[in-house]
């Protein structure tokens, strides 16, 4: 998709320090940490927002939470970590391709 930073680190145009990739998603270090570690994950099916998924799409979603689920150790997660959806403006959604934080490496504070 033009001008998607998230598309152009998919394409190597933009540099990133990836983790992890397959066929359907990407991981990548976020440019400016919000925790000790910060990662996104992204799947490489460009769209917005949760609303524009369809069934292809949910199933892929599902599919991306069980990887995560599976690479956390590998990612340094052993101890937990936070997912994090932003969607749309009150939440401050700034790349409008979807993705999840992935927050961890310390103690998360809640309140
Ligand atoms: P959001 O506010 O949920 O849309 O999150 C977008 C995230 O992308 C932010 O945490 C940014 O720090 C991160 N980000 C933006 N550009 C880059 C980049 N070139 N490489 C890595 N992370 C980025
Ligand atoms: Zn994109």
């Amino acid at each position: 998709m033009e001008n998607c930073v998230f598309c152009k680190i998919m394409a190597g145009e933009i540099p990133s320090t990836k983790v992890y990739e397959d066929e359907e998603i990407v991981i990548f270090k976020d440019i400016e940490p919000k925790a000790k570690i910060h990662l996104l994950c992204v799947p490489r099916d460009h769209f917005a927002l949760l609303s524009e998924a369809d069934d292809a799409r949910a199933a892929l979603l599902g599919r991306t939470l069980k990887k995560i689920g599976a690479l956390a150790p590998s990612l340094g997660l052993s101890d937990g970590y936070r997912l994090v959806v932003n969607q749309g403006e009150n939440a401050g959604q700034t790349v409008h391709h979807l993705h999840i934080h992935i927050l961890g490496g310390q103690s998360l504070p809640w309140e």
